[in-house]
């Protein structure tokens, strides 16, 4: 590990990876609160996408606020890299409890399933879908309580418009039909399908598609019944169990209305399960052969006969050639649905729907689905044009973050066209328009025909139209200067000494060389010299 600081925080050991952080408890210096710190790997550090996402999931977590989501306190940077601190949930995860325990109880299952909805309906009324819900991310506090975690692959439909195609991007075992699909588009059902996946886990001890390949997986989430839970969870209510598979219905439309549906049907189990026991007596556990209510009764003659028709001895079902034919078709219809060109049409549609959004993160995203896709294979369509300025647009945004960020930093710039924008950009917060123009215009007349500078010249552009079409003369360099003379003067009369330095020290750092304002700059250096770097 190259570093045991990250921000105010001190890092002690890792405790968790995943596919695209770290984490390690940390102690926060100023108090010696444990908490934990979660970052993106050194390896991973330069890929612009995974930063991008992480930057994303930052985000998606400062919004929420939840008992069951894990708490967020904020993140940083350290050096260059962004960090972001939550609270310490030192029980591990679900998963790991799965593995050493097996399974857990329905009571347990119940319990679990509430906080988990909970966390969900509060997620998705601030227009936010995990998409990865899954045990690994479920993580355990004290008494019995979870903690929904990793927003990684989330996404703010409020910010997106609405989702393209799903990507295939979480764990298959837990993955909605419309998810791998990519149609019907994801909406908040795909994360009720994965709570079902979830819940038949808990316990099953095991999900309810279990394939030995993405490719069986797959089928089966998009074709096939799971095995009944109650065949595996015997004492399972039976109520219960018609929840889950309600939950797992490949129809987003048939499965429970929303989130906050999902918790009042949980109540209900847990009020029936009480009510039944106090009317048989006996049982507690709300199982089959205590079952009271016709309705329910018809349920599991249902259940119990579709399961009848037992094969005789035959090779198991993934050996069969049907099976293996479904299989290869299956995979057949998702690669040729992925790879099928769109038209450019669609395309097209796609990137104006991402682009009218006002993050960047979206038009990144923007850029590798359509944009790119589209310059690359109708460059001269009639929407060229349109896809152009939008790869502008999103390039002039990169530069600038460029630069701005590396100014802050007071690092060099990466090129001349970034330390030809920098500079004049100085002289613009100086307030010397004239020379600010003057700066950008050279800038836009060296390296016009340079198409790699692209970005700069139309943010210097930009810059100059801004200037032009703003009110307020353009002023000469002399006033200007003497004009901030006398107001470091003022300031420095007022006691704000440290600002009357940064004037003083700007006058000389930007008309250091200009003969016409010597004295000026003369001047600038004797305030300076007079006052040692007095603090304030
Ligand atoms: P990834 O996006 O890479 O999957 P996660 O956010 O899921 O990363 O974190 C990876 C692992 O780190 C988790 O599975 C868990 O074991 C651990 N972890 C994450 N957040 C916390 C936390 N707040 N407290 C304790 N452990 C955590
Ligand atoms: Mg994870």
């Amino acid at each position: 590990m190259e570093t045991r600081r990250m921000g105010p925080f001190l890092l002690d050991e890792q405790i968790g990876a995943g596919g695209m952080g770290v984490v390690y408890r940390a102690t926060y210096i100023k108090t010696g609160q444990q908490v934990a710190v979660k970052f993106v790997p050194v390896e991973l550090a330069e890929n612009e996408r995974i930063t991008a996402r992480f930057e994303r999931e930052l985000n998606i977590l400062r919004k929420l606020r939840h008992p069951h989501i894990v708490h967020c306190y904020g993140g940083g940077l350290e050096g260059s890299r962004l960090y972001y601190a939550m609270e310490l949930v030192p029980g591990g995860t679900v998963a790991q409890l799965l593995r050493e325990r097996g399974k857990l109880s329905w009571e347990t299952t119940i319990q679990y399933g509430l906080q988990i909805a909970s966390a969900l309906h509060h997620a998705h009324q601030a227009g936010i879908i995990h998409r990865d819900l899954k045990p690994a991310n479920l993580l355990i506090a004290k008494e019995g309580k979870i903690k929904l975690s990793d927003f990684g692959l989330a996404r703010d439909i409020t910010a997106t418009g609405l989702t393209a195609a799903g990507r295939a991007l979480g764990t298959f075992a837990y993955m909605s039909p419309e998810m791998i699909r990519g149609t019907p588009p994801v909406s908040h059902k795909s994360d009720l399908y994965s709570l079902g996946c979830v819940l038949y886990e808990f316990l099953a001890g095991r999900p309810p598609f279990k394939g030995d390949s993405p490719a069986e997986m797959i089928y089966q989430h998009m074709e096939q019944d799971p095995p009944r839970v109650s065949t595996v969870a015997l004492d399972c209510p039976l109520w219960l169990e018609a929840l889950i598979t309600q939950l797992l219905e490949k129809d987003p439309a048939k499965r429970p209305r929303d989130a906050a549906a999902v918790e009042t049907a949980l109540h209900e189990v847990q009020s029936k399960v009480a009510t039944q026991a106090s009317f048989a007596g006996h049982s507690l556990s709300g199982g089959p052969t205590s079952l009271s209510v016709e309705r329910d009764l018809s349920e599991v003659r249902k259940l119990v006969q579709k399961k009848k028709p037992k094969p005789k001895e035959q090779a198991p079902f993934f050996q069969q050639a049907w099976f293996l034919a479904a299989c290869l078709l299956a995979i057949l219809g998702v690669v040729v649905w992925s790879l099928w060109p769109a038209s450019e049409a669609t395309l097209f549609a796609h990137a104006q729907k991402l682009m009218a959004s006002d993050d960047p993160l979206v038009w990144q995203e923007a850029r590798t689905e359509y944009l790119d896709p589209l310059t690359e294979r109708f460059p001269a369509g009639p929407h060229a044009e349109q896809v152009q300025q939008w790869i502008d647009q999103i390039e002039m945004h990169e530069a600038e973050q460029q630069v701005t960020r590396n100014m802050q930093r007071g690092r060099e710039p990466k090129s001349e066209a970034e330390r030809l924008f920098a500079s004049a950009w100085r002289y613009e917060q100086f307030g010397d328009r004239v020379t600010a123009i003057e700066r950008y215009r050279s800038l836009v007349e060296l390296l016009q025909g340079d198409a790699a500078q692209r970005p700069f010249v139309n943010l210097a552009r930009r810059q100059i139209l801004a200037i032009e079409a703003s009110p307020g003369d353009q002023g000469d360099r002399l006033e200007i200067v003497d004009r901030a003379l006398a107001e470091a003067d003022d300031l420095y009369a007022a006691g704000r000494v440290v600002e009357a330095r940064q004037k003083w020290n700007s006058i000389v750092t930007l008309y250091g060389s200009n003969r016409e304002l010597e004295p000026q700059v003369e001047r600038a250096r004797q305030r300076l010299a007079d006052e040692p770097a007095k603090s304030p």
